[in-house]
């Protein structure tokens, strides 16, 4: 399952539609301070089902939406869409006719959120599902967050070892399936 595109419309820093493109091989983003690139990585989080305002560095999941500056005013909504292109068929078995699943969130101020697949309406259960094989899901500590490092370095290897297997997939895929299953 590889990511292949991003869109972003009034998700935090990035008020304006916004479309990247993910290659193949590493991706590095840059940038000075506090131009947004903890954003993109949220935004990813997000859109896979996360529901911790807190991993999201927000009190609220309101937060996320634009909340305006000196030059421009909030917005009211916020979306983002993750384009996955599943032309290997790692994807589970349902999406076996798609080439590329298209997972969206968006929500609206004091509405909450709403998932599309493919343009079809769905549950959040339905879009975690979609990564719970993946070991990319929201909770995934393949990614993992600036100051997260920290942590990883100071663990006790054995810790530090759950959390590595985790990451290459290798760990919990029964559990977070089951999981997943039910919510
Ligand atoms: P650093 O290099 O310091 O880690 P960064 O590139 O990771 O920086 P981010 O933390 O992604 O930067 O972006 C922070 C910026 O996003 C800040 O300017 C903050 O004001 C802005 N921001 C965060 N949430 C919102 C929001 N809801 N509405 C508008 N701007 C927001
Ligand atoms: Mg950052």
């Amino acid at each position: 399952m590889r990511f292949s595109r991003l869109r972003l419309s009034g998700f935090k820093s990035f008020v304006d539609p916004t479309e990247l493109h993910i290659e193949r091989g590493l991706t590095g983003v840059v940038g000075p301070n506090g131009c947004g690139k903890s954003n993109l990585l949220e935004a990813i989080r997000w859109v896979m089902g996360e529901n911790r305002a807190k991993s999201l560095r927000g009190s609220g999941m309101d937060d996320v939406i634009f909340a305006g500056t000196d030059k421009r005013p909030a917005r009211n909504m916020a979306e983002v869409t993750l384009v996955i292109d599943n032309q290997d068929r790692s994807a589970p078995a349902e999406y076996n006719d798609e080439d590329f699943i298209e997972v969206t969130r968006r929500i609206e101020r004091e509405s909450g959120s709403a998932y599309r697949i493919n343009g079809k309406d769905v549950r959040q259960k339905d879009v975690q599902l979609l990564f719970a094989d993946a070991a990319t899901g929201a909770h995934s500590p393949a990614l993992v967050s600036q100051g997260r490092i920290g942590t990883l370095i100071n663990a006790k290897p054995q810790d530090r070892r759950a959390i590595l297997e985790e990451a290459a997939g290798i760990s919990g895929l029964h559990t977070r399936r089951k999981e997943a299953e039910s919510r």
